[in-house]
């Protein structure tokens, strides 16, 4: 690869990351494409897929293994637990904190090195919540 297109792969990637970092809300990659796409009118979708699996890869973003069908990324990178919207899919941080003995009951219970867990709480969010009730009036 020559040196051009190297400068451009990163700057590429360190758009994608700005964009990613903006927001909270755990985008999809179609999602980050949209954003990243008002920067980098040319850029394509195979192309952020791919940055953002390798960014995923390296640490730099967190890929979601959430329920619902697409992947999502997160550019927050420390322990941090989710909640998702059972009927709209969103997913949000939940600022609890980190629950490190549970890493210690797992330990006793196999006999795996531990080296983290991931939370997942489900429920309903207030924006469905709120159309329900609606309904439910109407
Ligand atoms: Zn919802
Ligand atoms: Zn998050």
């Amino acid at each position: 690869m020559d040196q051009f297109s190297n400068m451009r792969l990163t700057t590429q990637r360190q758009i994608i990351l700005e964009e990613l970092a903006k927001v909270t809300s755990h985008p999809t990659a179609n999602e980050v494409y949209d954003m990243v796409r008002r920067r980098l009118p040319r850029i394509g979708l195979g192309t952020v897929y791919r940055n953002l699996e390798l960014m995923a890869e390296s640490g730099l973003i967190l890929k979601l293994e959430v329920g619902g069908t697409q992947k999502r990324f997160d550019a927050t990178v420390n322990p941090h637990y989710h909640i998702r919207c059972i009927q709209c899919n969103k997913v949000d941080d939940i600022e609890i904190p980190v629950q490190h003995h549970i890493n210690e009951i797992a330990t006793t219970a196999c006999d795996y090195q531990i080296l983290g867990h991931h939370i997942e709480f489900s429920g309903i969010c207030d924006d469905c919540t709120q159309r329900q009730k609606d309904h439910m009036v109407s």
